[in-house]
C-alpha cells in the first residue's frame, strides 16, 4: 500500500463527521491492506507506530521537527516555525513546503518504507542519534506529497488528532473481514487480552475468527485491567454484586501496576499499559524473590507505605517516581510497596477464566509475602453489616475505602470490562456528588478579561461505550488556578482540530470556539447532574434533552487515562437515575 493512499483516508477521515462513515472508510482502507501492512495501518490510524506496551514511539519534538521539515525544503529552520505558529501545526506547515523530488527518486513512499523509517528513528539512540532521527524524517518528507508530509511529520510528533480510538478500529476490523461491526466482541476480547490491535487484525486477515480467538495471554503483553463500578448507597452493593459471599478488600490510593513475571525478567505494566518497570526497581527486587512460580502475572497497586509511621502516603507522593533520572535515589526516599489483588496467569496457564476465589487461592500459594509485597487484606462477607465494619476499618487505617469483589463461580477476570463484580466505595463519597468524574476535553471557549490569551472554559463529555463517541456533561471554567489557566494552551496545543470531531456530538448552544480531537482526561468534581438541553450525554431525542453536571470544578488531569477510559454516559445516568430515587 502506498502511503499516499493512507494520507488520503486520513484527509478524509479529518472532514467526516460522523463515526459511521469514519468505520466505512476505515474499513474499506483495512480491506486493501496486505498481510505485512494491515498492523501497521492499524498503528499509523491511532498515531503509533507499534503497541502502546512496547514503548516504540519516534520520539519527535517540534524542534527536531522543523529541523527535519527545514533540511527536506531547504529552508530555514525559523522560517518553518513561524508557518507551524501561524498554521498552528507542524504537519501543515510540512504540506505547505514546497520540495524538489530527490534525485535518483525509487518511486512512491509504500507504508512499510515509512514504518522502516520510523522504527529506526524509534530505535535512535546514543550521541549523533538527534541528528541521524532528523536525516532520516527528512528523508522520507522529501520524498512525498503535501498530505503525506502533513502526516509523516503527525505519526512523528506523536499528534495525529484523527480522533480514532481502539473501539472504531475494532468495528472497522469486524466490517471488514467479518461483514458487520455487530461481530466486534469476539476482537475486542482478544484487543483485551493482548493489547495490541495491530496483532488483532494480522490474525483476522490470516487465520479469520479461529485464529482470533485462538491469541493467547503472553507474558510481557500487558492484559487490560479490570475496572470497578460505583454505587451511591453502600447498601446497594450486595444486591448488585450478585453473590452469596463478597470479598471486601483495602482500596489503595497509588498506581496501578501489572507485573510479569517470566523466571528473573520482571516487567510492570501502568494502568494506561506502558512500561513502568524503571519506576519500581524495589518492586522489581521482591517479585523475583517473593512470587514462587516461574512465570506469573499479577495485578495489584503500588502503593507509598511508611513503614516507619505504618501510614500509606498519598497517591502524588508516588507520581514523583514518575522520572527517568534518580530513579533510585527516589525509590529511597519514596519507598513503593505492592500490594497484589489478583492473579492472571501463572506457570504457563490462564487464570482469566477461573473464578475470583479460585485466583486468590492461588495467588497465596504463589506469592511468600513480605514488607514490601503481599496480597491485599480483605474480609469475607455476606452482608451489609460486614462490609461496612471493613470499610470503617480500613478509613481509620488511613486507606481511602474498599472494593467489594464477587466470589460468584462467574466471577471471572473481566479484561477491560467494568461490570458490577468489583464494587468500590470511597471515604469521599456523600459529599456533594458520589465520586468525582473523569471527563474527557473536546473543545474551549476562549478566554476574556482576566483570561484573554488563553481558554476561558472547557467543554468536557463523557464517553458513550455502545455507540463510542463522546457526549457532552459540562462546560467547566472553575477549580483552575492560575498557572493551571496559563497553562492551557501549550496543554491542548497537540490536539487543536478545524472542526468538530466525528466522535463528538454536540448540541449547537454547546458548541465551542475551539475544537479538540478527544485525547486529555480531567477529573471533575460536581454538585448534581440534571436534565439540561445544552448537553449531550445520554440525549433524548424525543425530549431533546441531555443531562448535565451543575457546578463543575476541576480536581487534575488524569494524564494517565485514555479518552476510552473516561466515565460512562451509562454511569452518568446512573448517578442521575440514583439521585433521583435516593
Ligand atoms: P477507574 O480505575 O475505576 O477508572 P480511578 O483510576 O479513578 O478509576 P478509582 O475510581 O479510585 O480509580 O478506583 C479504581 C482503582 O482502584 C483501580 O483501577 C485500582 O488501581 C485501584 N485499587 C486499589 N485497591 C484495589 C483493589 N483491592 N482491587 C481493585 N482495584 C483497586
Amino acid at each position: 500500500m502506498k502511503f499516499a493512499t493512507l494520507a488520503s483516508c486520513f484527509e478524509r477521515l479529518n472532514v467526516t463527521s460522523s463515526r459511521n462513515d469514519m468505520t466505512a472508510l476505515l474499513a474499506r482502507l483495512l480491506a486493501g491492506a496486505s498481510p505485512d501492512e494491515i498492523g501497521i495501518v492499524c498503528y499509523f490510524t491511532l498515531g503509533a507506530i507499534a503497541p502502546g506496551y512496547s514503548g516504540l514511539t519516534p520520539g519527535i519534538g517540534e524542534r527536531t521537527a522543523a529541523a527535519a521539515i527545514a533540511l527536506a525544503g531547504s529552508v530555514d529552520p525559523a522560517a518553518v516555525e513561524a508557518a507551524a505558529r501561524e498554521l498552528g501545526d507542524y504537519g501543515d506547515a510540512a504540506a505547505r513546503l514546497t520540495v524538489a523530488p530527490p534525485e535518483g527518486s525509487t518511486g512512491p513512499l509504500r507504508v512499510t518504507d515509512v514504518h522502516r523509517g520510523f522504527m529506526e528513528i524509534a530505535r535512535a539512540s546514543g550521541p549523533g542519534s538527534a541528528d541521524r532521527k532528523t536525516r532520516v524524517l527528512a528523508a522520507m518528507l522529501a520524498a512525498a506529497t503535501p498530505p503525506e508530509r502533513r502526516y509523516l511529520v503527525r505519526l512523528a510528533t506523536g499528534e495525529m488528532r484523527l480522533g480514532v480510538g481502539d473501539m472504531t478500529l475494532l468495528d472497522a476490523l469486524a466490517e471488514a473481514f467479518l461483514g458487520s461491526k455487530a461481530e466486534r466482541p469476539p476482537l475486542e476480547h482478544a484487543y483485551n487480552i493482548s493489547s495490541d490491535v495491530g496483532l488483532v487484525a494480522r490474525t483476522l486477515q490470516e487465520s479469520g475468527l479461529a485464529g482470533v480467538s485462538a491469541i493467547p495471554v503472553t507474558l510481557h503483553h500487558p492484559i487490560r485491567p479490570m475496572l470497578t463500578q460505583r454505587v451511591s448507597r453502600i447498601s446497594e452493593i450486595p444486591e448488585r454484586i450478585g453473590s452469596r459471599v463478597i470479598a471486601v478488600e483495602e482500596k489503595y490510593d497509588g498506581e496501578r501496576v501489572q507485573a510479569h513475571k517470566d523466571g528473573d525478567d520482571v516487567t510492570l505494566f501502568s494502568r494506561r499499559l506502558t512500561d513502568v518497570t524503571h519506576q519500581y526497581p524495589d518492586i522489581v527486587r521482591h517479585i523475583r524473590r517473593c512470587v514462587t512460580a516461574d512465570t506469573a502475572i499479577l495485578d495489584g497497586e503500588a502503593v507509598a507505605f511508611d513503614h516507619e509511621t505504618g501510614t500509606y502516603r498519598p497517591f502524588q507522593t508516588l507520581m514523583r517516581r514518575r522520572r527517568k533520572h534518580r530513579v533510585r535515589e527516589v525509590a529511597g526516599e519514596i519507598p513503593a510497596t505492592y500490594r497484589v489483588f489478583d492473579l492472571l496467569y501463572v506457570n504457563g496457564e490462564s487464570y482469566l477464566r477461573r473464578s475470583y476465589p479460585d485466583r486468590r487461592a492461588r495467588l497465596e500459594e504463589v506469592l511468600s509475602p513480605d514488607e514490601k509485597i503481599s496480597p491485599a487484606d480483605r474480609t469475607l462477607t455476606g452482608d451489609l453489616d460486614g462490609i461496612t465494619e471493613f470499610y470503617l476499618a480500613c478509613i481509620e487505617r488511613g486507606l481511602e475505602g474498599v472494593v467489594c469483589k464477587s466470589c460468584a463461580e462467574d466471577s471471572f477476570y473481566r479484561a477491560g470490562a467494568r461490570e458490577w463484580q468489583w464494587i468500590k466505595w470511597k471515604s469521599d463519597y456523600g459529599t456533594e456528588l458520589a465520586d468525582t468524574l473523569d471527563l474527557v476535553v473536546v473543545g474551549a471557549n476562549a478566554g476574556r478579561g482576566k483570561r484573554a490569551g488563553t481558554y476561558g472554559s472547557v467543554l468536557c463529555a463523557a464517553y458513550n461505550h455502545e455507540e463510542d463517541i463522546f457526549q457532552t456533561v459540562c462546560g467547566m471554567g472553575t477549580g483552575f488556578t492560575d498557572a493551571d489557566l496559563a497553562d492551557l494552551p501549550r496543554r491542548f496545543a497537540g490536539v487543536r482540530v478545524d472542526r468538530q470531531p466525528a466522535r463528538v456530538m454536540v448540541t449547537p448552544q454547546a458548541v465551542p470556539d475551539f475544537w479538540f480531537a478527544p485525547a486529555r482526561v480531567v477529573e471533575v468534581l460536581g454538585l448534581e447532574i440534571t436534565e439540561s438541553p445544552v448537553h449531550t450525554c445520554n440525549w433524548d431525542p424525543e425530549w431533546r434533552r441531555g443531562l448535565a453536571l451543575r457546578f463543575p470544578r476541576f480536581v487534575r488531569w488524569r494524564d494517565e487515562k485514555s479518552p476510552e477510559a473516561a466515565t460512562t454516559t451509562a454511569e452518568v445516568a446512573a448517578m442521575f437515575r440514583r439521585r433521583r430515587e435516593g
